[in-house]
Order: structure tokens, then C-alpha cells, then sequence
């Protein structure tokens, strides 16, 4: 199955898709983690994009159109993948129906103002990448990853005011997408204000697996 994960910043794409990547058997592939790894390693790709991303701007379509087409292409894509944090405009939908066939489009809903405090709340370790929340999830050692020992960092797209912004920016322009995909049929709406266990199970009720 070819899905795409829809939802505002911080709604749980990226949680759900860890969960889902067993239960389906197929890769993800988090666009947000691709360039912020492209940052990290200083490539061309990279250093074009950490302005915007610093800036909670999206980064150019042609850019991420390019980068997601060379990764779905990748071998572990063959029988499937589900995508999280693409597509992000109508443009790129357009470019993705193009590349491939998607078969669900299952959007997660979640008000903003539960969206502000995930993110701000967030922390990421600066080694492996592994997620907590100071409340929800707390690390067992303040600012100590579980997983790695590494250091905990608020990343920069997550301060309040970046966040603000970002939301904006996904009312305008990611939003429209559920439209885009209720007329091909292919959309469904899920409850994402659930922790994990629960927001698992609606996932995979809504999907029939
Ligand atoms: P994420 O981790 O999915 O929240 O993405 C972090 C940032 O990466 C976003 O705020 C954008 O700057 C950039 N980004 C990720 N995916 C896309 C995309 N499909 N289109 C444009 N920018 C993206």
C-alpha cells in the first residue's frame, strides 16, 4: 500500500509511521528527516534548505519533489511506503500522482492548540534522532536520550514562534490538501488527539489492516 500521512506539524505523523512501518511491512519516508540530515551532513541539498526550515518556511517544491522521486524509487519502495510530511503543496500532490499511485491519503486531526504544546514541549536527540516530550514523554534523565545517552535539544523549528508560523503555513497550504484527495476518493479522517495505543488502533481500523 502507497499512503500518505496528512496532518498539521507535530499531529504524530512521524510516531504513527514508526507504529505503522511493522504493521505494514514497508518503509516510511519523513521528507522533514531527509533534509535535516542533508543539513547535518552539509550537502548542497542541505545548505539550500536549512534557511527555510530554520524559518518554519517549506522548503521549494522542486527541491523536495526531486529529493522524495529519488527515494521512492529506492528499492525498499517497491512494494510500498508511507509518506510523512509529503506532499506538503498542491503542486507536489500533483507531481507525486505522476510518480506514483497512492492508495489512501489518512489525515490526522488535531486542534492547534494541542499542536503548540507538543511542539514546544518536544525534545530530539542530537545523536540518534529518537523523540520525547517533557510532559507526555519525558526522558528518564532530564535532557539525557534513552535510546543513546545523546543530548536532548529543542529543535529550532519548534519554538513558539516558529510554530506559530509553520501552523500558518499549513492552513494555507497543506491543508487544501485534504480536499485535493477527498475528490479522488482516496481521503480518511482520524481522531489524532489520542496517545499512541489508541491513535494505532484508529489508524489501523481506518485503514482495514
Ligand atoms: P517535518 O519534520 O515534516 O515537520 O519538516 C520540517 C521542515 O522540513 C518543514 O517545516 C519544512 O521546512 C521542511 N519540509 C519537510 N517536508 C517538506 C515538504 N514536503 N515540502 C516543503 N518543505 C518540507
Amino acid at each position: 500500500m502507497n499512503l500518505i500521512l496528512l496532518g498539521a506539524p507535530g499531529a504524530g505523523k512521524g510516531t504513527l509511521s514508526a507504529y505503522l512501518i511493522e504493521k505494514m511491512g514497508v518503509p516510511s519516508v519523513s521528507t522533514g528527516n531527509i533534509l535535516r540530515e542533508a543539513i547535518a551532513n552539509n550537502t548542497p541539498l542541505g545548505q539550500q534548505a536549512k534557511e527555510f526550515m530554520d524559518a518554519g518556511k517549506l522548503v521549494p517544491d522542486q527541491l523536495v519533489i526531486d529529493m522524495l522521486r529519488e527515494r521512492i524509487a529506492q528499492d525498499d519502495c517497491k512494494n510500498g511506503f508511507i509518506l510523512d510530511g509529503f506532499p506538503r503543496t498542491i503542486p507536489q500532490a500533483e507531481e507525486l500522482d505522476k510518480i506514483a499511485s497512492i492508495d489512501c491519503a489518512l489525515a490526522l486531526e488535531v486542534p492547534d492548540e494541542i499542536i503548540e504544546g507538543r511542539m514546544t514541549g518536544r525534545r530530539v536527540c542530537a545523536k540518534c534522532g529518537a523523540t520525547f516530550h517533557v510532559s507526555t514523554n519525558p526522558p528518564k534523565a532530564e535532557g539525557v536520550c534513552d535510546a543513546c545517552g545523546g543530548e536532548l535539544q529543542l529543535r529550532k523549528d519548534d519554538k513558539p514562534d516558529v510554530v506559530k508560523h509553520r501552523l500558518e503555513v499549513y492552513h494555507e497550504q497543506t491543508e487544501p490538501l485534504k480536499a485535493y484527495y477527498e475528490a479522488q476518493g482516496k481521503l480518511k479522517c482520524m481522531d489524532g488527539t489520542k496517545g499512541i495505543g489508541e491513535t494505532a488502533e484508529l489508524a489501523v481500523k481506518a485503514l482495514g489492516l
